[in-house]
């Protein structure tokens, strides 16, 4: 391409890239902002910026509304080992950075390197049966036999359902702690937690983007 045909374009690409700028802001305002455990390994840490051009989920304590992410939730999460604590094998999702607790002794998965799992729907109908898992502070945690964990002001819960406007708005979530290279951040409404990587955690795990079929339950 010739230097003046190259300057006859550069107006139209800016024109597109704002266009879609202004898409993804869009987007962002109605159904929260988007993560990506990949894109915050790529970015190797320091502030995260979503994909609009905002900075997010700080760790100062203040909210950021995350959106859902549809592909895990119809496809299934890709999960690779976070570690092992109070008596649970746990593992975060490389995409949407959902969390899972197993039971050391009744882990499906023995901390293998990766694999996929659909969410039980079942659960996410009906509600999620959990077991205390341990204090965390303020807050107790709970799991599901699913897998599903939860950080919760309220003592003693058997049965925690995913409330409807968290549903509609996405999560609201705030930073809890740094541990095993991931920060957490636990939802205001229904106390999800989600992971997030401060590294990049997974340049050297190509599997755990392509592994074995889902598994639901
Ligand atoms: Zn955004
Ligand atoms: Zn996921
Ligand atoms: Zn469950
Ligand atoms: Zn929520």
């Amino acid at each position: 391409m010739t230097a003046a045909g190259l300057f006859a374009v550069l107006p139209t690409l800016g024109w597109i890239l704002g266009l879609r700028r202004w898409y993804t802001k869009v987007c962002c305002f109605l159904f929260g902002h988007t993560v990506d455990n990949r894109a915050f390994a790529a970015a190797g840490g320091g502030t995260r910026i979503c994909r609009c051009g905002t900075p997010f989920l700080a760790e100062n304590g203040s909210l950021t509304r995350i959106s859902h992410t549809p592909s895990c939730f119809l496809f299934g999460h890709s999960y690779v080992p976070m570690g092992d604590r109070s008596g649970h094998n746990e593992y975060v999702c490389t995409r949407c950075g959902h969390p899972l607790l197993f039971e050391l002794q009744s882990d499906p998965y023995g901390q293998a390197r990766s694999f996929q799992k659909k969410v039980r729907y079942l659960c996410n109908l009906f509600g999620h049966r959990v077991h205390e898992v341990g204090d965390r502070g303020p807050l107790q945690e709970y799991a599901c036999g699913c897998g599903h964990s939860f950080l919760r002001a309220i003592k003693g819960a058997r049965l925690i359902q995913h409330p409807l406007v968290c549903l509609w708005r996405g999560h609201y979530v705030r930073f809890v702690e740094q541990r095993n290279g991931y920060s957490e951040y636990v939802c205001a409404n229904c106390g999800h937690t989600f992971c997030f990587t401060t590294q990049r955690a997974f340049s050297d795990q190509p599997s755990a983007f392509s592994h074995s079929p889902p598994v639901e339950g």
